[in-house]
């Protein structure tokens, strides 16, 4: 018997997200599908936004406008929306980048060794979409120790919303 065309999710073309309401509550993990590409990137996004999150490529530090903001809400990848850190794990680490003790979700992120520049560090990406977001350094504050060290033109800032904090709209 001929193997049937694959109707059920495999591996490489699904992830597991934790998904979240507007205001930063989980609401579930959900299989979604892998975007491995997506012709959309290239003139949606900025050209800084396009080299940093699909070339790896770093923003000054410094540089883009809302690294060092306090407002709280939820930042999520540039790329394809899923819900990667919130404004309560944010801190100032002085770096000119934003920075997170932790992801909001850790099925969000991915992570893995990278060696370029001829360092040994730990890349954060997005789970979703492998989209670069920055990287991991074991010298953040409490309660984690961590340091999430993220280009801010890969992030999405979405304010949570100002009054009616429980009931999210079902779209
Ligand atoms: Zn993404």
């Amino acid at each position: 018997m001929d193997s049937p065309p694959a109707k059920t999710a495999s591996p490489e073309t699904m992830v597991t997200i934790m998904e979240f309401s507007p205001t930063g509550k989980p609401t579930g993990l959900r299989s979604v599908d892998r975007i491995i590409d997506d012709p959309s990137w290239k003139s949606r996004l900025s050209p800084q936004a396009y080299s940093v999150t699909r070339r790896h490529a770093t923003d000054p530090p410094f540089s883009v406008a809302g690294y060092d903001s306090k407002e709280p809400g939820l930042y999520r990848c540039l790329c394809c929306g899923t819900v990667l850190f919130s404004s309560e794990a944010k801190f100032d680490s002085g770096t000119g980048w934003p920075s997170f003790t932790s992801p909001l979700a850790k099925e969000n992120l991915a992570t893995r060794e990278d060696l370029s520049y001829g360092m040994r560090r730990i890349e954060v990406l997005c789970a979703r979409c492998d989209a670069h977001m920055g990287h991991l350094f074991p010298d953040g504050p409490p309660p984690t120790g961590l340091r999430y060290c993220i280009n801010m033109s890969a992030l999405d800032f979405v304010p949570f919303p100002k009054n009616s904090p429980s009931k999210d709209p079902q779209q």
